[in-house]
């Protein structure tokens, strides 16, 4: 029996319900838009834009709406190896908070327990969701976090730029896992944000490097070691933005949008313009939109 899965969109999901005119409707499962089911196929289609199809027909289906997948079905086949290690990093594009990142160990005997939690991407997820299911996920899995805050990020920034600082700390992170489990699994997945090669060009100086990651975009949405790493570095980001927020009985705004260049304003009317290196990315172009 086969399983492939897509990441898609509303609009298209919709539209490909209106091409299986053929499929019989089966009771639409939790957070699915529907579940319909040929002869030899189960389609299931989620709010979040995944599409599932499982079944004898599921690759032949596949190929028949998704004809420009058929490279994507074939690396999805990866998905599948265990035990794998991923790391992802949340925070980079916020002006308030810190940036975390997180590394995070699933074997085969996670992924029932990871798949009834409904991990996937933590940009998917609500707040309130990964509030619950983090502590889950840092119970079972093991793990290694790292949280840069604003202070130090400000400091390192001056001589690194952001793609420096990821690199350094996903390759932290990989250490101390290594540490923890004493061998990493063979398969560590990087949720990419630069090009492999340049991210060991950037690694050039440090004094322990792992080798041989494997680097993938949107690894978040096909690995559920990534897709449970980035719902920890979420929870880290959460926690320290809530911390942020009390400690200056402030509302900070997450994003970069223009709400935080009011943000900005008020901040510093309230606390000082040197208070801000403490809470905020200074090299953003918000603070000299909001500043200057
Ligand atoms: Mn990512």
């Amino acid at each position: 029996m086969g399983t492939c899965t897509f990441q898609s969109d509303r609009t298209t999901l919709l539209a490909i319900r209106k091409k299986l005119t053929h499929a019989e409707q089966r009771k639409t499962p939790p957070y699915a838009l529907y579940q319909v089911k040929t002869s030899d196929c189960v389609i299931t289609a989620y709010e979040s834009g995944k599409i599932v199809l499982q079944g004898n027909g599921a690759e032949d289906l596949a190929a028949l709406l998704f004809p420009q997948s058929k490279k994507s079905a074939v690396t999805a086949n990866k998905t599948g190896i265990y035990p794998q290690a991923g790391s992802d990093e949340v925070g980079p594009g916020d002006y308030f908070g810190p940036v975390t990142v997180c590394a995070a160990y699933v074997g085969s005997d996670d992924i029932d327990f990871l798949r009834s939690l409904g991990i996937q991407d933590s940009k998917a997820i609500q707040d309130e969701t990964i509030r619950k299911i983090a502590p889950e996920l840092i119970k079972r899995l093991p793990h290694s976090l790292l949280i840069l805050d604003n202070a130090t990020y400000n400091r390192i920034h001056s001589t690194n730029n952001m793609v420096a600082i990821k690199a350094r700390m996903h390759n932290q992170a990989y250490v101390h896992l290594k540490n923890k489990l004493g061998e990493l699994p063979a398969f560590c997945i990087v949720d990419q944000f630069v090009q492999k090669s340049s991210y060991y060009r950037y690694l050039q100086n440090e004094q322990a490097v792992i080798p041989n990651l494997h680097f993938e975009t949107k690894a978040e949405n096909k690995y559920l070691s990534v897709a449970a790493a980035s719902v920890i570095a979420r929870y880290a980001f959460l926690q320290s933005f809530d911390a942020m927020c009390k400690a200056y009985d402030f509302p900070f705004v997450k994003g970069a949008g223009s709400k935080v260049d009011e943000t900005i304003r008020q901040f510093v009317s309230l606390h000082g313009k040197d208070a801000l290196r403490n809470v905020a990315k200074l090299h953003f172009a918000n603070t000299k939109k909001a500043l200057y």
